[in-house]
């Protein structure tokens, strides 16, 4: 059970930004960034260090500037160099490498291994904060970790929920700026979003994270994975279970949604701004528990021993 995401799931306290683009993609929703936000066009590029997803790369550089080399790097949208909205590199993305212990080998992660034990939530990180603050004692209450993609715009609205979700030992992934719905983006578009919201996130915690989900859609494109290797993310965070939790079907079908689909190494998805969410969240971990499974960060599970 899977399905693209709304634009701005449970996002209600995010303001819109002024739109800045030079040209909207076609299809539906609007391209929008925020002109004045840290990062738009100009960014000073990636500061990322290295790990699970990262690659290593001259922070001096921008933005798919093509300037990785050696083992565990990738060139990314090669080319790229200073692009704008509305450019599009001419050059093929260097093909990101599989990390290690991953049980699939696809494009993108979609779960963790199947023969161990472990389990991870994930959540789309924006919303009422009051929300996330329940979400993080139910954590602890319960001894479980968990992984949140925010949002940038949320991030930067809200500068201390970073530190509240990292400090508490869960993972803090991007989620690009605006939440965008992403396959109807052009690479430059998807590469300003995907920079944004490494940018929110290093503001933040002051490191870009290791992790990276796209918005608007359950798996990656060709576009979308050379925009993120542009950024420094070898690849993109899916999940294989999805309790559609953004249509707010109520505490008990998310709990027993999951419940229902859940295996050893399974990625579910979920999000932070719905009470239903949260509401389920006590029964969903005790009965992780009761089937022998453990929640824990993304990066936990994918780094498990296989
Ligand atoms: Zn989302």
């Amino acid at each position: 059970m899977t399905g693209a995401e709304p634009a701005n799931p449970g996002d209600r306290t995010v303001a819109e930004p002024a739109p800045c683009l030079t040209e909207e993609p076609t299809g539906t929703g609007p391209s929008r960034c925020d002109a004045g936000s840290p990062g738009c066009p100009g960014s000073p590029g990636c500061r990322n260090n290295g790990g699970l997803q990262h690659r290593s790369h001259n922070p001096t550089s921008s933005p798919g500037s093509g300037t990785g080399t050696g083992s565990g790097t990738a060139t990314g949208a090669g080319g790229a160099g200073q692009m704008r909205p509305g450019q599009v590199s001419t050059q093929p993305p260097t093909p990101a490498p599989v990390t290690p212990g991953l049980a699939d080998p696809g494009p993108d992660i979609v779960t963790g291994a199947r023969t161990g034990t472990f389990v991870a939530l994930t959540f789309h990180g924006a919303g009422d904060l009051a929300l996330t603050g329940r979400a993080l004692t139910v954590a602890h209450d319960n001894g479980a970790t968990f992984s949140v993609f925010t949002v940038g715009q949320w991030l930067a609205a809200n500068p201390t929920v970073g530190r509240d979700i990292t400090g508490a030992g869960h993972d803090l992934g991007n989620h690009t700026w605006s939440h965008q719905p992403m396959t109807y983006l052009n690479q430059a578009e998807a590469t300003w979003g995907i920079q944004l919201g490494s940018d929110a996130v290093s503001q933040s915690v002051e490191s870009p994270g290791l992790l990276f989900r796209p918005s608007g859609t359950p798996t990656s494109t060709p576009t979308i994975r050379a925009a993120a290797n542009a950024c420094g993310y070898q690849r993109c965070t899916s999940y294989d279970v999805d309790p559609l939790d953004y249509t707010d079907p109520g505490a008990d079908l998310v709990r027993t949604r999951v419940l229902a689909a859940v295996q050893p190494g399974s990625i579910v998805s979920l999000h932070l701004g719905y009470p239903s969410t949260i509401d389920a969240l006590p029964g969903l971990l005790q009965g992780l528990t009761a089937r022998g499974l453990t929640c824990v960060t993304l990066t936990r599970l994918l780094t498990a021993a296989t």
